[in-house]
């Protein structure tokens, strides 16, 4: 999706890479894309990435069945016969151009995460430094030169989970990396979704920085969305997520 039509103040449809989609509502689902995407369109989602890793390994026959998520690492048997397995308290916070368009907004969470956080400056700085602000939906958009986030899996922090899985779990000494990835989880300054309307716009509704708990929460996250569509009386409280809660602190 390059982008929103509008007709009297308000969404009427999308511009895709395919052509124009006519309606009359509209949800922005996009990740850790989110903010991009609104930033073009003139508002201001406070949302950085955060990479997380984690390996695979080959099959280990006799492991334990359990799903174990400690401090310090967190695994998990698949269906091979493997093990998916991560460092639960240690992510990569890229420092980015929205590093400092937010910096206010996290500020708060830096200071109570930053034990759990890696700073790091690289060329992601650069990469994101280059990407337009605007576009117009008649040029293809960032999205379509990227195509995928994919960033590099961090192998010190994959070793620490390791280390520190083999500590308490003997039976993975020894065991083989079949695969090595990361993700880019889109966090919000409080860590909770934004699920709701953009009263700037009527018409745009954002299901977004779901700030690493979005397999968890989407069932009901889907739910509030549905509901909030279709003028329902919602499920749960859908004050919590208010976009404009961030718009207290930059009105
Ligand atoms: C390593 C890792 C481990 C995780 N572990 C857990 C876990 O254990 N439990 C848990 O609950 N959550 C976990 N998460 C978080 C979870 O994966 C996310 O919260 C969830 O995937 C967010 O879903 P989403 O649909 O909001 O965004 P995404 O899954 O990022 O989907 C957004 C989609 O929108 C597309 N998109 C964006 N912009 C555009 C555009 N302009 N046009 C067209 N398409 C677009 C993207 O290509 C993407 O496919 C983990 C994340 C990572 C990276």
């Amino acid at each position: 999706m390059r982008g929103l039509l509008r007709e009297a103040g308000r969404v009427s449809g999308v511009v895709t890479e395919h052509g124009e989609l006519r309606c009359a509502s509209v949800v922005l689902a996009g990740g850790a894309w989110s903010s991009l995407f609104c930033r073009n369109l003139g508002i201001r989602l406070p949302q950085l990435k955060v990479i997380a890793s984690v390996l695979r390994t080959a099959p280990m026959p006799g492991g334990p069945e359990l799903a174990v998520g400690a401090h310090d690492f967190a695994f998990r048997k698949r269906r091979d016969g493997g093990y998916t397995i991560a460092q639960r308290s240690a992510n990569i916070a890229p420092i980015t151009p929205d590093s400092f368009r937010y910096l206010t907004d996290f500020l708060p969470a830096l200071g109570r995460q930053y034990r759990e956080l890696r700073v790091r400056l690289g060329r992601q700085f650069i990469d994101e430094w280059r990407l337009p602000a605007h576009w117009s939906p008649d040029q293809p958009s960032p999205f379509e030169a990227l195509r995928v986030l994919d960033p590099q899996p961090d192998l010190a922090i994959l070793a620490e989970a390791r280390r520190a899985l083999c500590r308490h779990f003997p039976f993975f000494e020894g065991l083989q990396v079949s695969q090595a990835w990361a993700g880019a989880m889109d966090a919000t300054p409080d860590a909770l979704p934004v699920i709701g309307p953009v009263a700037e716009l009527p018409g745009l509704f954002l299901s977004t920085g779901y700030s690493g708990h979005g397999f968890g929460i989407a069932p009901g996250a889907g739910v509030l969305m549905a509901d909030l569509l279709s003028g329902q009386v919602p499920a749960v409280d859908p004050r919590p997520f208010r976009f404009e809660r961030f718009q207290a602190a930059h009105p």
